[in-house]
C-alpha cells in the first residue's frame, strides 16, 4: 500500500472493517476434529477464540468467535478468510507479515495482504494495534498447538 493513500481510502477502509464486525464471516463452531486457539486483550477485553479443521496440513475449515471492539472482531473475520485453504507454514509467514505491518508500518510487507491491509491505519494507535493482533495471535496460539499436537 503506498503512503499516498488519501482520506478517501482510509475512508473506503474502515467501511471494509465494519462491514466484517457487522457481518463477520466464518463466525462459527468448526466441525470435529478441531484444533482451538485463544487470545484475550487486557486492555480492552476483547477475547477471541479460533477453531480449525486441518486436512493434510491444510487449514480446510477455520472459525472464531468471541467478542470485543470492532477492530477485534472484523480483525477475527478477516483472518479466518484470509488463512482458509492455506498450509501451515503459509498461515505462519501471513502471522508475521500482518504483526510486522502493524507493529513496524514504515516497512512494507513483504506480499501483498490485499483486504487485510485495512488495518495500516490503525498501526498509528499502538493501544488498538493489540486488538486488530488479536485473532492473529490467537491463530499462532491454535497453530502451536495443531503442532505438538502431531509431535505427540
Ligand atoms: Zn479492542
Amino acid at each position: 500500500m503506498s503512503s499516498s493513500a488519501g482520506p478517501e481510502l482510509d475512508e473506503l477502509y474502515k467501511d471494509l472493517i465494519l462491514d466484517h464486525y457487522r457481518r463477520p464471516r466464518n463466525h462459527r463452531v468448526v466441525a470435529d476434529p478441531k484444533v482451538v486457539g485463544e487470545g484475550y486483550n487486557p486492555l480492552c477485553g476483547d477475547e477471541i477464540a479460533v477453531e480449525a479443521h486441518f486436512e493434510g496440513g491444510v487449514l480446510a475449515d477455520v472459525g472464531f468467535q468471541g467478542h470485543g471492539c470492532s477492530l477485534s472482531q472484523a480483525s477475527g473475520s478477516m483472518m479466518t478468510e484470509a488463512v482458509k485453504g492455506k498450509t501451515v507454514e503459509e498461515a505462519r509467514a501471513l502471522i508475521a507479515d500482518f504483526t510486522r505491518m502493524m507493529t513496524d508500518p514504515d516497512s512494507p510487507p513483504a506480499e501483498d495482504l490485499g483486504d487485510l491491509e485495512a488495518f495500516v491505519g490503525v498501526a498509528k494507535y499502538p493501544v488498538r494495534v493489540k486488538c486488530a493482533t488479536l485473532a492473529w495471535h490467537a491463530l499462532a496460539d491454535l497453530l502451536d498447538r495443531h503442532e505438538q499436537a502431531q509431535e505427540s
